[in-house]
């Protein structure tokens, strides 16, 4: 719009700038506020479910949310890209995996079965040397094995600084966590990587599941990035299925689990606890 703008509006613009600027520092302040000690109980994390063919709950992934003050609940994708600018999403994420692995021994002392949740990190995390041992700290702490905790990673930041991020992902994984590419065939997409990077999973974004009926041609995509993912030995979800057809379209073409509305949306930790049970 800034290009478009004449000359002879500078006001209205520069009040909608100021606007968004403002709206803009509110939240970054506020989800400092939330991040601290005082910040209470303002960001929740929701656990979706990924079921297998036998309709067995596999794993799950944490998603966030932020029951903001006075805005409501809001959904990642209004405050994630904020956090990534501000540079709050290294501590984002350091909450994010403190609160997957309290959970995760709650739900073991409880008895309920073992589970993998899936975390998502932002590239800055994969450059920060203090991530290694956050996940070793915390994972011991609480007990927890390191299959049970799956960091995924999404193409484009694997882009970056290839070196460094891939000699962190490589500790990582020998340590005994599970790495896995988010998205996968959107963005920067390399295959290249595939090739170097130590993977267990490859999660098909949902645009390829959601056009996969469509046509032959869509189909055949989604059945040669199968092919090329179990060649490479790596556990394939199909995310965001949403029907029965799509449901029956990737087991068919041999998808491992699937995560998507038509199964479970994400929802509150009490919640999977319940569908952990039955
Ligand atoms: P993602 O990692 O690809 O997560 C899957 C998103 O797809 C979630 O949106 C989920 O609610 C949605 N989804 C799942 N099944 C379906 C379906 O059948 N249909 C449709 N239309 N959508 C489905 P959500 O929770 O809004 O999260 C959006 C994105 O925000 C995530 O995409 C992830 O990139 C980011 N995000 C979420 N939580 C975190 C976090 O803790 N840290 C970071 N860095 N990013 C996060
Ligand atoms: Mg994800
Ligand atoms: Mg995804
Ligand atoms: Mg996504």
């Amino acid at each position: 719009h800034a290009r478009n703008t004449r000359m002879a509006e500078p006001q209205f613009y520069s009040a909608e700038l100021n606007a968004d600027a403002r709206l803009r520092l509110r939240l970054e302040r506020d989800l400092r506020q939330a991040l601290s000690a005082e910040g209470g109980d303002e960001l929740i994390l929701h656990y979706q479910p990924q079921f297998d063919h036998h309709g067995r709950i596999h794993a799950a992934e944490a998603l966030l949310r932020w029951q903001h003050p006075t805005l409501g609940l809001l959904p990642p994708g209004q405050f994630i890209p904020l956090a990534e600018e501000s540079g709050l999403i290294i501590v984002l994420g350091i909450w994010v995996i403190r609160t997957v692995c309290r959970q995760l021994r709650q739900w073991s002392e409880a008895g309920l079965q073992n589970v993998t949740i899936a975390i998502n990190l932002a590239s800055p995390h994969f450059l920060d040397p203090g991530l290694l041992p956050l996940l070793d700290e915390v994972t011991q702490a609480n007990g927890i094995d390191p299959r049970q905790i799956e960091l995924e990673l999404t193409e484009s930041m694997v882009m970056e600084d290839s070196d460094l991020v891939r000699n962190t992902l490589a500790r990582i994984h020998e340590r005994g966590f599970l790495l896995s590419i988010d998205d996968f065939g959107t963005g920067f997409s390399s295959l290249r990587h595939l090739s170097f990077l130590p993977l267990d999973t490859l999660k098909i974004d949902r645009s390829f599941i959601q056009n996969m009926l469509e046509g032959p041609r869509q189909a055949a995509v989604v059945r040669g990035i199968i092919a090329l993912a179990k060649s490479l030995g790596l556990q394939v979800v199909a995310e965001g299925v949403e029907t029965q057809e799509q449901a029956s379209a990737v087991r068919h073409e041999g998808c491992d689990l699937m995560q998507g509305f038509l199964h479970a949306r994400p929802m509150p930790a009490e919640t999977f606890a319940l569908r952990l049970k039955d």
